[in-house]
């Protein structure tokens, strides 16, 4: 008797959602850390990439620079005991703005078939229609929209967004895995109350490491004290 081998069913690889945190990471944090895990636990999702990026399209110019934005990131990534994060520096090794459209478009050359799900907060969904060609990131990827203290899910669903959500709700994280790309969803995770401006601000006030720990892995807050950054302005 032959047994066939044990192989990944086809949905377990080939075409499992990978799930797409892009920022500044000026620096990364915990909330960033916190809300990719618990989206990936929620939504199964296998990985989910982290991709800083280099030029600030949408906002005002990041502190540090971007080696030391993206040596951050793989500090918080390698403390990641379950494997799920990872790294992507794609949109600082291009030669163009960090558009999220062309990220989006060199993902879908490399993963024709995969759903890209692009986790955004709601702070930033909500300036969507401000970004680069717009109407496109809907055909690349589905976006799922995270809470975030201080913003309320009504700035998400504010009636200037009202198109884009109409067609594309999902009342179901498994609508993510039926397409490739196209649909919204509004998924709650615990709240984190954190952000690189508070963070970026204590430093400059001279904030102590008890006072940063919760708010930072030890390993990105031990690169900010030994590169110096953020810190406090002299005189
Ligand atoms: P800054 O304070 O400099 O604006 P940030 O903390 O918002 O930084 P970004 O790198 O700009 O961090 O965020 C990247 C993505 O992560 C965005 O989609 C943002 O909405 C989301 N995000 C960041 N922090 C949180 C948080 N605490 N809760 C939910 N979403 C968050």
């Amino acid at each position: 008797m032959t047994v066939a081998p044990l192989r990944p069913s086809r949905s377990d690889t080939i075409d499992a959602p990978l799930a797409l945190l892009g920022g500044t990471f000026d620096p990364v944090h915990r909330g960033h850390l916190r809300i990719a895990l618990d989206t990936a636990t929620a939504l199964r999702l296998p990985e989910v990439r982290l991709i800083p990026s280099k030029a600030p399209v949408h906002r005002a110019s990041p502190g540090a620079s971007e080696a030391d934005r993206l040596a951050m990131l793989r500090l918080a990534v390698a403390d990641d005991q379950s494997g799920t994060l990872r790294v992507d520096d794609r949109e600082l090794r291009r030669d163009t703005p960090s558009y999220t459209v062309l990220t989006l478009q060199s993902l879908r050359a490399e993963y024709p078939t995969r759903p890209l799900l692009w986790l955004i907060g709601i702070d930033a969904f909500a300036h969507i229609k401000s970004w680069y060609q717009w109407p496109q990131l809907f055909e690349l990827a589905h976006f799922v929209v995270l809470n975030r203290p201080g913003y309320a899910v009504a700035t998400a669903l504010s009636p200037a967004l009202a198109d884009l959500w109409q067609p594309r709700l999902a009342q179901e994280a498994a609508a993510l895995r039926a397409t490739a790309a196209g649909r919204i969803l509004l998924h709650t995770v615990p709240p984190q109350a954190v952000s690189a401006t508070e963070i970026r601000n204590s430093l400059a006030n001279g904030a102590s490491d008890s006072a940063l720990a919760p708010l930072l892995p030890a390993a990105v807050l031990a690169y900010i004290r030994s590169h110096h950054l953020y810190a406090p302005r002299a005189g």
